[in-house]
């Protein structure tokens, strides 16, 4: 999701191209107010004009069906809504609801019923309380605090059907931030609804927190077949780039063995046998290089993301871990002898010795992606 005023079309257009290079597949921008809403379309047509095609969803809170219906060649441009159950409007909530989703089925646009535990209908959660309180054995205020999510998001689906938007076209998201409690939702609306389902542990919050917390959360429901779409929601660093969500929501997908967007380096994490940087410097070196080729490599050597680079650290595991590698290297480490045995599809194809190891390693590397991968 872009973190730009959507009203400087300029801005948020970029921001969309960087995340769309960086391998985002969906991009979503808020639409906020009367100047975001009239920005879409010229924000829409400077990221065509840069050759990028991705859908671009538009987030509404409160208005969205007033800027909608007041801006519909926003409503054209943008691929899908996201609305809000919770932020739709007080005592004409349904009515505002409505009005939205008959703007999707007039645009045969999708829409994703959006529910966050920050903003859940407060009128369904105490109407689901009282309910609770009443009974002879109450559950716990956590437990109907999920089922109020669940609630809201299968009522709002069962509306917008209500209203004329096929049931191929709604999208339903429950994000929490906090992890067992968002695996906990998840589980039992899979288990009631068979509508694709958006997966994001919501607020994640900075770094690594954010990106550990992230992966653990998406990893279990992922593993149980759970979640059609993903995001990463992390607290960028001041200045910070934005496109980091989506190499860690990336990796979440490479790491499960489901998706594979760029080549993987295995690199062992170093100890007293090799007290040098030499190779810590190589593994990143080589990690970033392969990144930096794959915009390139995605169209011009398809299937170069499945490949794995291995680089160790020495020969307790360098051989063994490079031989599981497509190409792997195993540097020397204390003591051992200067030299750099390279080995391609678990042979050894030659040992590299002196200061230009990384170049050569570099050529080598770049022979293999040509040979194995060849350009279409
Ligand atoms: S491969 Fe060698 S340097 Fe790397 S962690 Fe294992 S023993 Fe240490």
């Amino acid at each position: 999701m872009t973190n730009t005023d959507t009203a400087d079309a300029v801005s948020t257009a970029d921001q969309v191209i960087a995340l769309a290079r960086a391998g985002s597949q969906l991009v979503r921008v808020t639409v906020n107010n009367d100047q975001a809403a009239a920005a879409v379309p010229e924000m829409m047509r400077r990221v065509a004009g840069a050759g990028v095609d991705v859908p671009v969803i538009g987030d509404f809170h409160y208005n969205g069906h007033l800027l909608l219906a007041k801006y519909p060649e926003t409503a054209r441009a943008l691929a899908k809504y996201r609305i809000n159950p919770g932020n739709v409007g007080g005592k004409r909530r349904d009515e505002n609801f409505r009005t939205i989703v008959q703007i999707a089925v007039d645009n045969d646009r999708p829409v994703r019923v959006g529910v966050n535990w920050g903003s859940l209908d407060q009128d369904l959660l105490t109407e689901m309380m009282d309910a609770n309180a009443r009974r002879p054995d109450p559950a716990d205020a956590k437990d109907v605090y999920i089922e109020a999510m669940l609630e809201s998001a299968l009522r709002s689906a069962a509306l917008a059907e209500e209203v004329g938007l096929r049931h191929d076209q709604i999208l339903i998201s429950c994000k929490i931030s906090q992890v067992q409690d968002l695996v906990d939702a998840y589980r039992r609306l899979a288990a009631r609804c068979d509508y694709p389902l958006h997966l994001g542990l919501t607020e994640a919050g900075l770094g690594m927190k954010g990106m550990v917390a992230s992966s653990a959360a998406l990893s279990i429901l992922l593993s149980e077949g759970i979640g059609d779409t993903i995001r990463v929601s992390l607290t960028p660093r001041p200045g910070g780039d934005r496109t980091e969500e989506v190499l860690v929501a990336q990796q979440i997908l490479q790491s499960l063995g489901l998706r594979s967007f760029t080549p993987q380096v295995t690199a062992c994490p170093g100890c007293g046998r090799t007290t040098s940087t030499y190779f810590q410097k190589l593994a990143e070196d080589i990690q970033t290089y392969l990144r930096e080729q794959m915009p390139v490599w995605r169209e011009t050597h398809p299937g170069v993301e499945e490949m794995k680079v291995a680089v160790m650290g020495c020969v307790v595991n360098g051989p063994g871990e490079s031989k599981h590698a497509n190409i792997g290297i195993s540097l020397p480490g204390t003591f051992e002898e200067p030299k750099a045995p390279v080995y391609v599809d678990g042979a050894l194809l030659r040992t590299l010795k002196g200061d230009r190891i990384v170049e050569e390693f570099l050529v080598i590397l770049n022979d293999y992606v040509q040979r194995t991968y060849p350009a279409r």
